[in-house]
């Protein structure tokens, strides 16, 4: 009885681990017939093949798994397409045990790959765009210097020289921004940006960044008007990064608007979200590119973007840095008509309840915004009580006490 059970619990766990893998699992003995398959392998594939040739033909004919089976190749392994899905199949020969009798059958693993296919394009056409980029200046630098190494400086005027040599130099200022925008995405991209939380208000912040860019505004004959709607908006945030979100996207609302134009900035809130809308009157998106625009290197009108010296990374750069903040971009916009790009980043009082919580639970923080959330908590604490051990010995602490505390420094007031 004791080892029918065992062999009946041993079958259990053996199951449970086969249908709880994320792998779609299926053997054929050595008569080649099906002997298991798990729920993964179905969800994938469907009904399954009774035998091995059945399988090869149906999902192993085009991707040339069923010719390597057939010429006894080490390598059996393909790709399948399959509603929209990318399965790597692989099928290995292996020696299994069925009751308690060893068989020479074969194991098929199908592993979802959509996700890893998608990511391998993404970064080759990532390389490619790069690459475009960065030669298409290095040819003008190239071709001009050239030229005026040839016969240019004998032969060309002064003024005409003196245009070459901008021209170079523009197309080299180019090159650095691509290269510098390139290496923050880069180092955004393996989490070693260095960031600072701390807490500020978001819609002084957004004041000071149009104060910076009203000349460059003004140059172009543009309005650009600030106005707030909710005051204190503090949030926890990297201000650099944020100084950087609102930059471009004001400079690009300068860029994309005609000569005259109107750029309005706003501060408001929305519950516990803070935001910044920035409005313009100028060319307008379509909503086939509204869609691509968060996209690396994607632009609109190439010419138009190189012109002022774009990369078509601004954007997206943007969008990752706010998603670090906890916050996103959202972009709505009409051809002709004009475009509003909004930065919503979420309140600091938000952030700090939330943590207080994770605090208490001594749960780790799951972001930079959580760590500069619960140290801040942690110093907020130690005043309150005024010593560093914030939990008494039943690990409670005085949470009123606290929660008035966010309130007061993050100057919230009810009804505000
Ligand atoms: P770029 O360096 O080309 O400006 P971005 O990533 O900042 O790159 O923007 C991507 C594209 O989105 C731009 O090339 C432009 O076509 C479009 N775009 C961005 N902001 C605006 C705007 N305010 N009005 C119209 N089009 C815009």
């Amino acid at each position: 009885m004791r080892t029918m059970r065992r062999i009946a619990n041993e079958r259990t766990e053996s199951q449970a681990i086969l249908s709880s893998l994320d792998v779609g699992i299926i053997a054929y003995g050595s008569d080649n017939r099906l002997i298991a398959s798990n729920p993964v392998a179905e969800t994938f594939l469907g009904m399954i093949p009774d035998t091995l040739a059945g399988f090869l033909d149906r999902f192993g004919a085009d991707n040339g798994m069923r010719t390597a089976f057939y010429l006894e190749s080490d390598d059996v392994s393909g790709d399948l397409e399959i509603d929209g899905n990318t399965l790597r199949l692989v099928c290995q020969q292996h020696p299994l045990r069925v009751g308690g009798e060893r068989f020479g059958g074969h194991i098929i693993t199908a592993q979802d790959v959509t996700h890893f296919r998608r990511q391998e394009e993404q970064r080759k056409a990532f390389v490619a765009n790069v690459s475009h980029e960065l030669k298409t200046p290095l040819t003008t630098i190239k071709s001009y210097s050239e030229t005026l190494l040839d016969w240019g400086i004998d032969e060309k005027n002064r003024t005409d020289i003196k245009s070459d040599v901008a021209r170079i130099y523009d197309d080299s200022i180019r090159m650095e921004r691509l290269i510098a925008d390139l290496l923050l995405l880069s180092t955004i991209d393996s989490s070693r940006l260095h960031v600072q939380m701390t807490l500020f208000d978001l819609a002084e912040c957004a004041r000071q960044i149009c104060d910076r860019l009203a000349d460059q505004a003004s140059a172009k004959s543009i309005s650009l008007d600030f106005s707030v709607m909710s005051r204190h908006a503090t949030v926890l945030a990297d201000r650099s990064s944020v100084e950087r979100i609102l930059t471009n996207l004001v400079v690009n609302a300068i860029h994309y608007t005609e000569a005259g134009g109107s750029i309005r900035v706003y501060a408001g809130n929305i519950v516990d979200d803070f935001y910044i809308k920035v409005v313009d009157d100028g060319v307008g998106i379509k909503q086939s590119d509204l869609d691509n625009i968060f996209r690396r290197f994607y632009r609109v009108d190439k010419t138009g973007s190189r012109a002022f010296g774009g990369t078509g990374l601004g954007l997206s750069i943007a969008q990752e840095l706010a998603r670090m903040q906890r916050g996103r971009i959202e972009a709505e916009s009409e051809l002709g008509v004009g475009s509003q790009f909004t930065l919503f980043l979420p309140s600091a009082r938000r952030i700090l309840r939330d943590s207080l919580f994770e605090v208490s639970n001594k749960e780790k923080p799951r972001d930079a915004v959580a760590t500069a959330a619960h140290e801040t908590v942690r110093k907020w604490l130690g005043e309150l009580s005024d010593d560093d051990d914030i939990m008494d010995d039943t690990g409670a602490f005085d949470l009123r006490g606290l929660l008035d505390i966010i309130d007061r420094k993050v100057h919230y007031r009810t009804g505000s």
